[in-house]
């Protein structure tokens, strides 16, 4: 990171450095990274802020998910040609802890699935859900940010869960088109298309009991004003305030959730590791049986991954944007 962002991130606030790879010490390995991720969170970290993790240092490296082959091991856990997920991505070349990498299986699930539907991206969707907003079966769900890769898991894992109807919002024609075809939603509106408040009064004319929120806002007032009695909002992301300068009014009705009891609840993907195994089970079975379905948008290069990012924040993606290093 060349300098910290006001506002919208650009080109500037990033360098391309090329740097002497460390040997590995004892205890540690060399990866080829081959995937990064890059996360609307990572904008949060650009900030020299408290928050929930430690904030990116001007003139270090970035970092973020990675999945990488070992090349070199002082590790007796891991071994050259291993396939690893970890933390240190945003650099070609990664030394690392043999306890900081997860060893990966390529046989059971491509390895991009590992940092998104079934890594941290899809364990988000599934804890939202199940363990924040406690969805029940016949429940109408809200998801925003459908067509992203929280969203457009987090509104099947409604519909395979037993929800009675799920609507999404997105940011293009062609989003909707693809959430309420592809993903099977039953509805869903482009919020560009005019208030969120009257799209979403239109597409569940009966009110909502869980809202998903990747996006606050204009979204998070919207679901407020539609939830039914005893109605729950998993508040996992805000979207539309990570690149604003000063903070964005917060929901004017909020007053709403006396009356109707109503339960708005944040939480943090890294809370939910417990979930992990019943998580991978059914998810795993739902991926083998074919009714769920996942979409990747594929950007190449190191030199491109600012833009990559860029595009997560812009919308540019449908699904998980990933970054592939040759
Ligand atoms: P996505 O794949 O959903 O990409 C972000 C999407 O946000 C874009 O594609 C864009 O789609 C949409 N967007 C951008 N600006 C706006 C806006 N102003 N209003 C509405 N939508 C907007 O990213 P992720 O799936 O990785 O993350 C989704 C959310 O989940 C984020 O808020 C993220 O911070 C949060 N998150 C939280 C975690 C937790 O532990 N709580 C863990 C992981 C993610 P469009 O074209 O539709 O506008």
């Amino acid at each position: 990171m060349a300098s910290r962002p006001r506002g919208w991130p650009t080109a500037e606030n990033f360098d391309l450095v090329t740097a002497e790879v460390p040997a590995p010490a004892d205890g540690q390995v060399l990866v080829r990274n081959t995937l990064m991720s890059v996360d609307p969170y990572m904008r949060g970290r650009m900030n020299d802020v408290e928050s929930y993790v430690a904030p990116f240092q001007v003139g270090a490296p970035l970092e973020g998910g990675a999945v990488g082959e070992v090349v070199e091991s002082r590790s007796p856990d891991l071994s050259p040609g291993d396939l690893v997920l970890h933390g240190s991505g945003w650099r070609e070349y990664a030394v690392l802890d043999a306890g900081h990498a997860v060893r990966v299986d390529p046989a059971v699930a491509p390895a991009s699935a590992y940092l998104g539907i079934l890594g941290m991206t899809g364990l988000t969707a599934y804890a939202g859900l199940v363990a924040v907003a406690a969805l029940q079966p016949g429940d109408v769900v809200f998801v925003s940010g459908a067509a992203g890769a929280v969203g457009s898991a987090a509104g099947q894992f409604a519909r395979l869960l037993g929800a009675g109807r799920v609507v999404g919002s997105a940011g293009s024609a062609a989003k909707v088109a693809h959430v309420t075809g592809e993903l099977g939603f039953d509805a869903a509106f482009d919020y560009h298309d005019g208030p969120v408040a009257e799209q979403l009064r239109a597409a569940a004319p009966d009110g909502i009991d869980v809202y998903f929120d990747n996006v606050g806002g204009d979204h998070l007032e919207a679901a407020v004003g539609q939830l039914r009695v005893h109605g729950r909002a998993a508040l996992c992301g805000a979207i539309s305030a990570y690149n604003e300068t000063s903070a964005p009014p917060g929901p004017r009705n909020l007053a709403r959730m006396i009356g109707w009891r109503l339960t708005l609840r944040g939480f943090l993907v890294r809370d939910h590791a417990d979930l992990r195994p019943e998580f991978v089970s059914r998810v795993g079975g739902w991926l083998r049986d074919g009714s769920l379905v996942y979409r990747e948008t594929f950007v190449d290069g190191l030199a491109q991954a600012p833009d990559a990012f860029l595009g997560v924040l812009r919308g540019d993606n449908l699904g998980k944007m990933l970054v592939r290093l040759p």
